[in-house]
């Protein structure tokens, strides 16, 4: 088995959000996991998978978060990882991971739906293992979220999720299904990212949100279905409106998410809880993977002449 002990996240209660949703919220904390995403939990069963089926390298296509989890496990296997990425679109902090633990790094000239359907082809042709979440271990891994989340509440009527290529919202009810709980699974893509929310894919996606920049979810008919089969909703809310939430998170709860997460509680506060009285935000990546965005939705930071007076006007003025 390959591993770094992903899971066991925090839950944490969320008062200032709480208030302002007018219901009870819940952080699931999946930025603590080993690589600072959920795709760990998927990630270490995938990869497993393969070393067991005798791959000799893995391959994903990726908004980032995929490549930076794929690379640390491959070398935690021993095995080759070659991750494509579109090219200069991907958070700074993944492009370091996925260089950090010695993946091959393509920076392909397209979006991220082009560079699926290229991988696709390729893992056809060649002895390699795909480790996006069109590979099922990736949902059995993810699925675990879910028991962790019933594990700690034993009621929970709606999850808010981001929706990218889909696998998440579809593992999350997997798991639910299975532990027999039915929580109300709430999807939010980013405006200009809503292909589930329209009904069709998005040529030419765009978002400040780079995890979910995505046109044409993998898993559009699961996702579909774990939302309708849940009772749920498929919303979109704007970049404002996810970078607002970005901050209220940051500032306002003390944790420091990705924007794609951040979505999550956007849409929360722009469509409201939904008749849910207890539910559970999934912010789905650290604030720490992306600081360029948080650089440009942050404030300054203030100069200071080194003496006394200048720090006491700068820090109590
Ligand atoms: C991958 C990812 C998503 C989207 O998950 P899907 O399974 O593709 O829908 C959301 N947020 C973050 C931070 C991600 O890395």
């Amino acid at each position: 088995m390959v591993t770094l002990h992903e899971g066991s996240t925090p839950l944490v209660p969320a008062p200032r959000l709480s208030e302002r949703a007018g219901a009870e919220v819940w952080l699931k904390l999946e930025g603590a996991n080993p690589t600072g995403s959920f795709k760990d939990r998927g990630m270490t069963c995938a990869v497993s998978a393969a070393l067991r089926e005798g791959a000799q390298a893995v391959v994903c296509a990726s908004t980032g978060n995929t490549a930076a989890s794929a690379a640390a496990y491959a070398a935690r296997a021993g095995l080759r990882g070659a991750v494509i990425v579109p090219e200069g679109k991907i958070a700074t902090g993944k492009l370091a991971q996925a260089l950090m633990h010695g993946a091959r790094v393509v920076a392909l000239r397209g979006n991220f739906d082009q560079a699926l359907a290229l991988v696709r082809e390729l893992v056809d042709r060649h002895p390699i293992a795909l480790v996006n979440s069109i590979n099922d271990f990736r949902l059995e891994g993810q699925k675990t979220a879910a028991f962790e989340v019933l594990d700690e509440l034993d009621e929970v009527d709606a999850v808010c999720l981001p929706v990218g290529n889909a696998g998440n919202v579809t593992a999350y009810w997997k798991g639910f299904v299975e532990a027999d709980a039915a929580p109300r699974m709430l999807g939010f893509q980013a405006e200009g990212a809503a292909p589930l929310v329209r009904g069709e894919p998005v040529a030419e996606p765009e978002t400040v949100a780079s995890a979910i920049r995505i046109g044409n979810p993998a898993r559009w008919e699961e996702a579909m279905a774990a939302i309708v089969g849940s009772g749920g909703a498929i919303e979109a809310v704007s970049d404002a409106e996810i970078v607002d939430a970005y901050r209220l998170l940051a500032a306002g709860e003390g944790v420091f998410c990705e924007p794609a997460s951040a979505a999550a509680v956007a849409g929360l506060l722009r469509y409201g809880p939904r008749g849910a009285r207890r539910l559970v935000c999934v912010l789905t990546g650290h604030g720490l993977k992306d600081p360029q965005a948080a650089l440009e939705s942050a404030g300054a930071v203030m100069p200071c002449e080194a003496s006394l007076g200048a720090l006491e006007e700068a820090v109590l003025a």
